[in-house]
């Protein structure tokens, strides 16, 4: 058997265009959809994801705001910019791109974005939201792992899940998200023993570690689900850098699902972060 592919580029057109016209009714509302994204640090690939950005708001009809601020900008001057975004009425949903120029406390800035305009979901307030389930804005890869999930019609009730690292902004949430969907859930790191025993037993499997190669077909259930989160470059047999997964292509034999990388979490993360743009556009319109 080989897998069937989670088709994340497929699934974020389908979110696109749902939002097109959501943009196209808060218009008319009277509600201009618009994200506001601080660039600060002269970081290149912050530079090209902010473009990437700016076309992707654009095609939906939603503004993009770009500030940016010299490389050597300090932590005030990154503080004083998001609190006047804070401020300001016309403006309801921020984003601040890492990395931040040295000498920042990024938790400290991204703490302190009002919390109904953080759309990334990097706020503790959000990410204390998510424990307790209440509406808010939930961190954009872990809702696009969910909603891959969802994409293959498995019902999470009864399921074994095993997520591969624990990160404040992505494997604890996606950790999360899975225990409010009533799944059964392990969350295993760096120091985790004998990580393929569990695996093994994983119905569905999602890696988010940074470690090319790290899931082999050996340590995944056969029928499972695959999520790849992982997102690194590595030179390929053809001597170019080319952008690779943590799960390994013979899994692909092995699983029923996989989602591959690139065109797997990648393009559905960024389609959440504009899912959570317009829902704070809606949600300031609303006054809720
Ligand atoms: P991180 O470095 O903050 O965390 C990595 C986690 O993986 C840690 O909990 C660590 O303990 C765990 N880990 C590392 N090696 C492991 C191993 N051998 N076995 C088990 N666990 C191990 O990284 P992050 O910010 O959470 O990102 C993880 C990966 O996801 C990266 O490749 C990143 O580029 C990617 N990412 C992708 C998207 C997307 O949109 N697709 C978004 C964010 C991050």
């Amino acid at each position: 058997v080989t897998a069937r592919i989670i088709d994340g580029k497929a699934l974020a057109a389908r979110v696109k265009d749902e939002l097109k016209s959501a943009v196209e009714d808060l218009r008319r509302r009277g509600r201009l959809v618009r994200l506001d994204s601080v660039l600060a640090g002269g970081d290149p690939g912050a530079a090209v994801y902010a473009s990437n950005q700016a076309s992707a708001c654009r095609s939906l009809g939603i503004e993009h705001a770009l500030h940016e601020l010299p490389a050597g900008a300090s932590h005030e001057q990154i503080e004083g910019l998001v609190a006047r975004l804070n401020a300001d009425a016309a403006v309801h949903a921020i984003m601040v791109h890492l990395p931040l120029p040295p000498g920042c406390d990024t938790e400290q800035i991204q703490s302190r974005i009002a919390p109904d305009k953080d759309v990334e979901g990097v706020n503790p307030v959000n990410i204390g939201n998510v424990v307790y389930g209440r509406r808010s804005l939930l961190p954009c890869t872990a809702l696009a792992v969910m909603e891959m999930i969802e994409s293959t019609g498995v019902a999470l009730p009864g399921t074994n899940c095993v997520c591969v690292g624990a990160s404040n902004i992505v494997g604890k949430p996606i950790v999360v998200l899975l225990m409010r969907s009533e799944a059964t859930v392990i969350s295993t790191n760096k120091y985790t023993k004998n990580l393929s025993e569990l695996t093994q037993g994983a119905d569905v499997l999602i890696s988010a570690a940074g470690r090319p190669g790290l899931i082999t077909a050996d340590m995944v259930k056969p029928g499972a689900i695959v999520i790849d989160v992982g997102i690194s470059r590595q030179l390929g047999r053809d001597g170019t850098m080319r952008t690779v997964g943590d799960v390994d292509e013979r899994v692909r034999q092995v699983a029923a699902w996989v989602s591959p990388v690139p065109g797997g979490v990648g393009p559905m993360t960024v389609a959440m972060l504009l899912r959570n743009t317009v829902d704070s556009a809606r949600r300031a319109l609303e006054g809720s």
